[in-house]
């Protein structure tokens, strides 16, 4: 069932359990993912063509919200870059025993540096945890948009969605 969630401000971490692009305990488990936080129904569906794995669909009507099958994704955030809305990021929970990987879309300068240690904030821009920034992302298709990707402790996967310097 597809509905408008919330229709201002960033919805909650509950609320963006109930839409259907956001992954359910045993999704995590497949790997890197998308988590699709769209929750408006707005005309748009750039995830839908982008993606190489035919993972995403919006389908007709084009204001559909996003359903993604989590088995064909393979974690190549061209959704992530693409979105309009910057409504996507990526999970790995399987990055290392106890260290989780985000990736986002960045499109500040100066870019972070690999290695660069940041703050991940969450969905309000409130500081969450440090993270280490272990891949910066910059190729043409991706446009103005870098994808950049930070290890963190792995607890706060349901938390963070960005980032913003320590300094
Ligand atoms: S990360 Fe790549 S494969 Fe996964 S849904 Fe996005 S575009 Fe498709
Ligand atoms: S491209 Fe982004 S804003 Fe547009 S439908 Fe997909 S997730 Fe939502």
């Amino acid at each position: 069932m597809n509905g408008c969630l919330k229709k201002s401000g960033a919805p909650s971490l509950e609320e963006l359990k109930k839409s259907p692009g956001f992954p359910k305990p045993e999704d995590y488990t497949l790997g890197n993912i998308a988590v699709i936080e769209c929750t408006e129904e707005i005309p748009c569906n750039p995830c839908e063509t982008s993606c190489p794995k035919n993972a995403i669909t919006v389908g007709n009507p084009i204001t559909n919200l996003p359903t993604i099958d989590f088995k064909k994704c393979i974690g190549c955030g061209i959704c992530a870059a693409k979105c309009p809305g910057i409504a996507v990021h990526l999970i790995n929970l399987n990055y290392a025993p106890d260290k989780a990987l985000i990736t986002f879309p960045y499109e500040y300068l100066p870019l972070p540096e690999v290695n660069e240690y940041v703050t991940l904030v969450d969905r309000m821009g409130k500081g969450v945890c440090d993270g280490k920034v272990e891949k910066v992302t910059s190729i043409k298709s991706y446009d103005l948009t870098k994808l950049i990707a930070v290890s963190f402790d792995k607890k706060y996967y349901e938390d963070v969605i960005s980032m913003k310097r320590i300094k």
